[in-house]
């Protein structure tokens, strides 16, 4: 089970639906952004078929990516508990109450989690 499949948060079951990227990219051509300028809906749904993938809805999840495009933490935006991908809690939502002491906490959380598999490290390629 991938978190970002889930819909609401397991521990203070906040929603985490963002809403359409269909009805998002058509506001922001009606905004006149540079990207979509001229598409029809249509066009701009094709777009959202070719780079997203069902049920094409935002989430409200915070993905921490510390390699490129390889996510390693989500954050609920409302309780700010950090979760591993497959949905474990890395960080207890007790342990923060903003988001800059999330930030600290994490990186507390990776600097402590790289000292102790200091001896399983493999060499970077
Ligand atoms: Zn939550």
């Amino acid at each position: 089970m991938n978190l970002i499949d889930q819909k609401e948060c397991h521990i203070c079951n906040s929603s985490w639906h963002g809403g359409s990227i269909h009805a998002e990219f058509m506001r922001q051509r009606d905004e006149g952004y540079d990207w979509c300028k001229g598409k029809t809906d249509d066009e701009l749904w094709e777009q959202v078929k070719e780079y997203y993938s069902p049920p094409y809805t935002w989430s409200r999840l915070i993905a921490i990516e510390l390699d490129q495009d390889r996510v390693e933490y989500y954050i609920c935006p409302d309780c700010f508990t950090v979760f591993a991908p497959d949905g474990t809690v890395t960080i207890e939502r007790e342990k923060s109450s903003s988001f800059e002491e999330v930030q600290q906490n994490l990186i507390d959380h990776i600097k402590t989690n790289n000292n102790d598999n200091q001896s399983n490290q493999h060499p970077e390629t």
